[in-house]
């Protein structure tokens, strides 16, 4: 039966054609669309909990910075028997801050100088 032979051969040469086709093709368009679809939907999760997550952060350790500043104040009290004249007598003794006078982590700017009544860092600008 060479009519049937030849019939499965010339198919077995077909799928080889289809099959390397295939292979030559790639990605199609609505593939690529779904992993872009895909990417996006992570994006729009994990971007704003990464951004939200540093700002909270940074207004936690601006909240730090204002009680070891008072915690200081109160240490120079104990120290010297008399409240400091302003924040600066504190902030600039490296017996305080050994590692220099600390600033906002949100802003960058240094507390303000000036203490209040009751000998604490004003820290009105910085209700983060
Ligand atoms: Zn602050």
């Amino acid at each position: 039966m060479p009519t049937n032979n030849n019939g499965t051969e010339e198919l077995i040469v077909q799928l080889r054609k289809d099959n390397e086709m295939r292979k030559r093709r790639g990605f199609t368009l609505v593939e690529l669309m779904i992993v872009v679809l895909i990417l996006g939907a992570l994006a729009a999760i994990a971007i704003p909990r990464i951004l939200g997550g540093a700002a909270t952060a940074k207004a936690n350790g601006c909240k730090t910075n204002i009680d070891l500043i008072n915690s200081q104040i109160e240490l120079y009290y104990a120290n010297t028997g008399g409240w400091p004249a302003d924040l600066e007598v504190v902030t600039k003794d490296t017996d305080y801050f050994p590692d220099g006078e600390p600033v906002c982590p949100v802003s960058g700017a240094v507390y303000p100088k000036a203490l209040t009544a009751d000998h604490r860092v004003d820290a009105s600008g910085h209700a983060h």
